[in-house]
């Protein structure tokens, strides 16, 4: 195997776990998922470091692209002189081409306990027909092994003293809930993979997955018995398909029948508009509970005690949609659904 560095950042002066470690990783593995996806495996010593206290599920990381033809930046050096916290702003400070492009991305699946730890990221390649796209989407499309990057992800060291969910990078809490909707486009697919992958037995539901075309689909493994749809969009407009199975699968009235409650809930409010050209559409159950709805959230439903939960990831202007849908029309509690804009259409990631 190609000699990958070990270089990780450990502990902090105050002897503190860091929350996050920066991993330089080098790649081994690249296959083709589909038409449109590629699995990128990192691997590294370093890995041995990396993970969290339980499932990965939608577990989030950061991945920097070196600028074509430059080495990536020292993250890990940065986060040794500077910690955790302000290795950020010593990064934005770098020249644009040193500095590389940071872009967010699911772990797939992690094996970092071996002897050669490794990580599996699916890549979405949106790419036009000349092979151009954005900077991740474009180092994807030509990665080969021995192709280095750094991940800046969970510190396992730190996870050991935490939960899974306590840790920000992940936002998958049914709570109690044991009827779920999840809810996304290609780039959510990895997302949604690893959560079915690990939900229990006695967890129902159903998975609605919108790709590119049906060359995309693939085979998911689940013990639990949720229903998964594949949603093939054939050149139809982003996020129709899944808008319409959305509305199908949480109806107006009778969703909360669905959930398995003889409660009946006849509408909501209009939740604030997020102008999603502008801002991140990031609205989670654990955000609302600490700030942005405490006031409108019914006290006799405390979070993780309802029977319904819906995950929904993707394009922000569908997310918005499906968020308008669910909150105004359908009255679904904000406390029950999880709505992550992943991208913006004609928007580049902002770093
Ligand atoms: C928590 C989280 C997890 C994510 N997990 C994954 C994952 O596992 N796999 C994955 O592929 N993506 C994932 N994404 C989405 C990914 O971060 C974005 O697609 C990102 O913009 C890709 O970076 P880029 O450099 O290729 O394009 P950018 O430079 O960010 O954008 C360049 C152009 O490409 C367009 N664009 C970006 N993404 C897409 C797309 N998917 N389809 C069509 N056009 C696009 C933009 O609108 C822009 O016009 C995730 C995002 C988040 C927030």
């Amino acid at each position: 195997m190609t000699e990958v560095s070990q270089r990780s950042t450990l502990r902090t002066a105050a002897d503190t776990e860091p929350m996050v470690l920066a991993f330089d990783v080098v790649v081994t593995r690249v296959q083709e998922l589909g038409a449109n996806f590629r699995r990128i495996t990192f691997g590294g010593s370093c890995l041995a470091a990396f993970g969290v206290a339980g499932d990965t599920l939608d577990l989030r990381i950061k991945i920097i692209i070196p600028s074509r033809g430059r080495e990536c930046p020292d993250i890990a050096g940065l986060m040794q002189r500077g910690g955790a916290a302000s290795w950020y702003q010593s990064w934005l400070g770098m020249d644009a081409e040193e500095r590389g492009s940071m872009r967010t991305y699911t772990v797939r699946d992690a094996r970092c306990e071996g002897p050669r730890p490794e990580i599996d990221v699916d890549f979405v390649m949106h790419l036009d027909d000349e092979g151009r796209g954005g900077p991740a989407a474009e180092w994807a499309s030509t990665a080969r092994p021995g192709d280095r990057v750094c991940i800046i992800g969970p510190n396992s060291s730190a996870a050991q003293c935490l939960t899974a969910g306590a840790y920000g990078g992940i936002e998958w809490s049914p709570g109690l809930a044991q009827h779920v909707l999840l809810a996304g486009d290609e780039t959510a697919v990895p997302a949604i993979s690893a959560i079915l992958e690990a939900l229990p037995e006695d967890m129902s539901g159903q998975a609605f997955l919108e790709v590119p075309d049906e060359r995309d689909i693939q085979s998911i493994e689940t013990r639990s018995s949720v229903a998964i749809t594949w949603l093939p969009r054939r050149g139809l407009p982003h996020g129709e398909l899944l808008e319409t199975a959305v509305r199908d699968a949480v109806r107006v009235p009778g969703w909360v029948s669905l959930a398995g409650s003889a409660d009946a809930v006849s509408g909501g409010t209009e939740p604030e508009y997020v102008d999603v050209d502008r801002t991140i559409l990031w609205e989670t159950p654990q955000l609302l509970e600490t700030a942005i709805v405490r006031s409108t959230v019914n006290p006799e439903r405390p979070s993780g005690t309802q029977p319904f939960y819906a995950w929904i990831a993707g394009e922000a202007a569908v997310v918005r949609g499906l968020r308008r849908y669910l909150v105004r029309d359908v009255g679904v509690d904000r406390k029950q659904v999880a709505f992550m804009g992943y991208w913006r259409k004609g928007r580049a990631e902002l770093s």
